[in-house]
Formats: structure tokens, C-alpha cells, sequence
């Protein structure tokens, strides 16, 4: 058995030479004589590796001083919950735009903790496109705007960023993070789950306005209060100390591969790649999403019938094409071509995909 080319949402493919590094470092890592794992997060080591991670990530996002970075656990959907709670008081009103799963759940975690709006939505076309920004219902006032650039489930994304005047708008890039870049001072939060295109789950990443820290009024527990966090390294607790070590392996890889740049190019060539298949397809594969919306990085699509999904995912599986079953709120295929993902993967799957249409159409 040899590793197959891994499609899966996320959980999802890593970088082999991270995995090889991950393997090489298992057993004694630098000269601590014991694993990342085992040793404190207070030891020089650890703060060593984890100040480095920081580093890099800024200069991969050119993120400024003015930023917080924050590397801490609970994944997205505890931080949907968290920013709510330290941005804004009870009284605030935060506006939300709905172009998937995800921007519903956040909305839903934000709904018990201030006036949360939905300022538009693409739900009535089953989040198939989005909502023009000239029809969006901003209320005045409002703490933030919250949006969902990449929809991991629904496979669209925005292309370009949502001009909101000075409100800050808060970004759940969880399924786009580093995939291109991204101008962070167009934004007051942007957070994301690792677990896709930075490393392991166990891990969010937040990137935060200091100024918007500490302004809500509302007295929380300190560790919910990410000033603490912002104040301590992200280290007012435990942090993940593997998930963040193999993150930081993560920036080095996309460092030496040509940063957010060399990924935009590579991903918009697997794109075009992968959905010019579809589309060439002759109606045997379809996605339905509106061209100028498609995700470059969450690629759903159907079969004829959906009586062909197992013999396609069991065929699929045998020839090293993993994770390509679609999301049980789609049903259908999806493909998600992270950073980690090659452009070979991709083309095994075109390959695999015209295969299977000849033999079934
Ligand atoms: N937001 C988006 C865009 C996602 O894709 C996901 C996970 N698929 C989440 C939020 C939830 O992330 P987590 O499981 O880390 O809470």
C-alpha cells in the first residue's frame, strides 16, 4: 500500500515533507531528548518554535504590528461563539452574511450573545451564489460585519473582498486561509480552523485588531477574554503544543514553495483544471454553483444518478483517490484541493473522472 492522493474536506492532506520532518522529529526533537509532546510549553523550546511559527506566519500574510495573532484550541466554531463575546457588548449589533453552513452556524452562535442580523443571503438559491454586495442590508451602527470567504460545503468563495467602509469585518477563513494572498488590514478579524490548508486540527488561528480587544464591557470568565490570550502568547493555558509545532513545519513548506502567491497559482491552475472537467464533461458530471463563485479550494459536484456515487467512491478508492465523498447536507461528490494538494492529484482525478464517465455515460 503507498499514500493516495487525499481529498478530504478536513481533516485534510498535509505536505509530505511535513509528514516526513513530523516522523524524523518523533522520538527527539532538537536537542530536548524527548518529543514536541512531551515537553512544557513554558521550556525555552517550545517558546522558541512557537515565536517562530508567529514569525513566519506574519511574513507570510505580511500581517502588521497592529495584529494579534492567536494560536489557540477549540477550533472555528468555538472562536464563532468567542468573538461575538469580545467584540461587542450584549446591546451591539453585529450583521452576518450568509453564503453556506458555516455562516448560518456562526450566526447561531453569535444569536445568544448580542443582536445578530442577517444582512444578506444567498440561501433561497440553495447557496449556489452571492449575495450582491449592492444588496446587502447593513445595519448602522454595527460591531462587525461577519462573513464566510471560502463555504467549505456549498464550494463558494469570494474573489475578492467585500468593501464594508469602516466597519470591521470579520472573516471565517478556515477553508481559504493562505490559499492567496490576502490584504489583512482590509479586515478586523480573520480565524480559522488548521485543519485544512495550515496542519492538524486541535488548532485556530486569529488575527485580530488589538484595538477591537477588551472594548466589550461584558464581564467574562478570563478565559474567554482573548486579551488574556493576546496578552500571554496564546499561552494563558495549554496551548496544542503538536498541532501548533506541525503548523509552524506547515509555513516553512509554503515558505520554501513561493508564500501565498506560488499557492494562488497552483490553486487557480487545479481549479481550472478540475472544474474545465466537469464542464467538459457533457452533462455527466455537474456543479452548480455560478462560475464566478466557484471555491478553488471545495470543488462539489453530482452524478447523473446518484446510484453511481458508490460504484464511483469504491472505484475512486481503488485507484488512490481518497475523501471524495460529498457532505451529507449536498449528498454527491466534493473534492477539496487544499495547498498540500499537487497538481498531479488533480490530474489523477480528471484522469479517473473521464475514465468513469466513458464507462458509464
Ligand atoms: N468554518 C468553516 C468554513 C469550516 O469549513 C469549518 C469546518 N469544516 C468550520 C468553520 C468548523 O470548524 P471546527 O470544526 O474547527 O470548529
Amino acid at each position: 500500500m503507498s499514500r493516495a492522493f487525499n481529498f478530504s474536506a478536513g481533516p485534510a492532506a498535509l505536505p509530505e515533507p511535513v509528514l516526513r520532518q513530523v516522523r524524523e522529529e518523533m522520538l527527539e526533537w532538537k536537542s530536548e531528548r524527548a518529543s514536541v509532546m512531551e515537553v512544557s510549553h513554558r521550556g525555552q523550546a517550545f517558546i522558541d518554535c512557537a515565536a517562530e511559527a508567529e514569525r513566519d506566519l506574519r511574513e507570510l500574510m505580511a500581517i502588521p504590528d497592529e495584529y494579534a495573532v492567536l494560536f489557540l484550541q477549540g477550533g472555528a466554531t468555538t472562536l464563532a461563539a468567542l468573538l461575538p463575546m469580545n467584540l461587542a457588548g450584549p446591546d451591539a449589533s453585529a450583521d452576518y452574511v450568509l453564503t453556506g453552513h458555516w455562516g448560518e452556524k456562526a450566526l447561531e452562535n453569535a444569536k445568544p450573545l448580542l443582536h445578530a442580523n442577517i444582512a444578506a443571503s444567498s440561501k433561497e438559491g440553495g447557496y449556489t451564489s452571492l449575495p450582491d454586495r449592492n444588496d446587502w442590508q447593513l445595519t448602522p451602527g454595527a460591531a462587525y460585519v461577519h462573513y464566510t470567504p471560502n463555504e467549505t460545503i456549498h464550494g463558494v468563495e469570494f474573489h475578492d473582498i467585500p468593501d464594508v467602509g469602516d466597519v470591521p469585518l470579520v472573516a471565517d477563513v478556515s477553508s481559504n486561509i493562505l490559499s492567496r494572498p490576502m490584504d489583512v488590514r482590509r479586515f478586523g478579524v480573520l480565524y480559522g480552523g488548521a485543519q485544512k490548508n495550515l496542519g492538524p486540527s486541535g488548532l485556530v488561528i486569529v488575527i485580530v485588531r488589538k484595538d477591537l480587544l477588551g472594548r466589550h464591557g461584558r464581564n467574562l470568565p478570563p478565559i474567554f477574554e482573548l486579551q488574556n490570550q493576546a496578552k500571554n502568547d496564546s499561552m494563558f493555558n495549554t496551548p496544542a503544543t503538536l498541532s501548533w509545532y506541525i503548523a509552524g513545519l506547515v509555513f516553512k513548506w509554503l515558505k520554501a514553495n513561493g508564500g501565498a502567491v506560488a499557492m494562488e497559482a497552483q490553486n487557480r491552475e487545479k481549479a481550472n483544471l478540475l472544474y474545465g472537467s466537469i464542464d467538459g464533461s457533457g452533462g455527466f458530471y455537474r456543479n452548480e454553483v455560478r462560475p464566478d463563485c466557484r471555491s478553488w479550494m471545495n470543488v462539489p459536484f453530482f452524478l447523473p444518478d446518484a446510484a453511481l456515487d458508490k460504484p464511483f467512491l469504491k472505484e475512486a478508492e481503488a485507484a488512490g483517490l481518497l475523501g471524495l465523498k460529498g457532505h451529507r447536507a449536498l449528498g454527491g461528490m466534493r473534492a477539496s484541493i487544499y495547498n498540500a494538494m499537487p497538481v498531479a492529484g488533480v490530474n489523477a482525478l480528471v484522469d479517473f473522472m473521464g475514465d468513469f464517465a466513458r464507462r458509464n455515460g
